[in-house]
């Protein structure tokens, strides 16, 4: 699965003119909790939609082990079985779910168009965008070989494996903070790993950072590698790189926590839609709807909270209920 290439989207070239093109009612961009959520309401309203799922079938989840805190699995599941479970419950209700990406977007008329992989053109009344975000990452093959073995962009999702033990998260600002905060409440030590000798978080948050003991700031250091047999049993870091004082340290931690931030898949889009500076499609407050008329926004990719799997759903369903209520006005 590739992590680190974000998919390379087009935001203003031009869309073909063509006469192939496909009609649709509800159209539903994306794979993950809330396209598939979407895709079940839809489907049960009789909309039939049609869904696209990106190059990453079942999104995020798909990437991860175990997934403990969503309701309904008192047990837990593994995040690619539970896609599957949401797959099978849009089809068992008529989605029709088709693969290709998202590379255009044309919303200037009553009639909105997509073009998936930069030749099919679909045309719908209602287009529900769920296409996601996705976390950075420093760039370190160390990333790839320890995904799921103890490197994470989401404390909130796999904090809870690292209780008492020594983990680092990477990142000087708010969500940052926000990650050391809460793993330092189940973990024995958290380091934050910070490139410059100041935070970029709020000062809100740095005094929750002061008020934890356990909380070690590395000032100046920067991640360079990981190291251990099974998964991470510890890390390189660089400290004042290209300094006189510039030192390679070694230090043991079994968990490595990105918080560098995270880049909504939004970019095809941003042409038409109103976004945040972050890119986040902006949606009014309670509804999923965005400032052009039958395109409606849900999960990650208009969310710069929260990002969990079941929050997600959420927004997916309301993004049906709307598309619903938008569709039956317009017919
Ligand atoms: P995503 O799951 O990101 O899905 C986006 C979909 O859009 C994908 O199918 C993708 O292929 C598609 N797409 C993107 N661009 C295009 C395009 N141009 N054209 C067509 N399709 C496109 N949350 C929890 O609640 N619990 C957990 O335990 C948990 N663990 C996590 C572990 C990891 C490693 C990660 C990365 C995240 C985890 N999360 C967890 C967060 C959770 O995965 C996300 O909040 C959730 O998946 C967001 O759902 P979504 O449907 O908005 O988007
Ligand atoms: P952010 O504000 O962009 O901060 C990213 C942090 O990661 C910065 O400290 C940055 O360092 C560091 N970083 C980036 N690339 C790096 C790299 N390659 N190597 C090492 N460090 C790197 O992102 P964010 O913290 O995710 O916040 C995004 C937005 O959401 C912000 O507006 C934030 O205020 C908001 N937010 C608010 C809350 C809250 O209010 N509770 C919580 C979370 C997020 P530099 O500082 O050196 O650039």
């Amino acid at each position: 699965m590739e992590l680190f290439k974000p998919v390379n989207l087009q935001s203003d070239s031009k869309i073909a003119d063509t006469e192939h093109v496909e009609k649709v009612r509800c159209l539903i961009i994306g794979s993950g909790p809330a396209g598939y959520t979407a895709a079940i309401y839809a489907a049960r309203a009789n909309l039939k939609p049609v869904l696209y799922t990106g190059l990453q079938m079942g999104g995020q989840l798909t990437t991860t082990t175990d997934v403990e805190n969503y309701p309904g699995y008192p047990e837990g599941i593994t995040g690619p079985e539970m896609m599957e479970d949401f797959k099978k419950q849009a089809v068992k209700f008529g989605t029709d779910i088709r693969f290709g990406i998202a590379t255009n977007a044309d919303f200037s008329g009553n009639r909105h168009r997509i073009t998936f992989d930069e030749n099919k053109i679909v045309e719908a009344d209602a287009v529900i965008i769920a296409t996601g975000a996705t976390a950075r990452y420093l760039g370190l093959e160390a990333e790839k070989k320890y995904a799921g073995m103890g490197v994470s962009a989401c404390a909130t999702c796999d904090g809870f494996f690292y209780k008492k033990k020594d983990v680092a998260v990477v990142g000087g600002g708010d969500t940052a903070a926000e990650e050391a905060t809460y793993l330092a409440g189940m973990c024995n030590k958290v380091y934050m790993i910070v490139r410059r000798n100041v935070l970029r978080a709020s000062k809100a948050m740095q005094e929750k950072i002061k008020n934890k003991p356990n909380i070690e700031i590395l000032w100046e250091h920067q991640a360079i590698d990981l190291y251990g047999e099974n998964g991470v049993e510890g890390m390189i870091l660089v400290k004042k790189k290209g300094t006189p004082q510039e030192e390679i340290i070694k230090m043991k931690i079994d968990g490595f926590f990105l918080a560098i931030g995270h880049t909504p898949n939004s970019d095809v889009f941003k042409k038409f839609l109103e976004t945040d500076e972050a890119g986040y499609i902006k949606t009014l407050p309670g509804t999923s709807k965005t400032n052009i008329a039958g395109i409606f926004a849900a999960g990650d990719v208009q969310d710069p909270h929260y990002r969990q799997a079941v929050t997600a759903a959420g927004s997916g369903c309301i993004a049906a209920i709307d598309a619903e209520r938008y569709l039956s006005e317009l017919h």
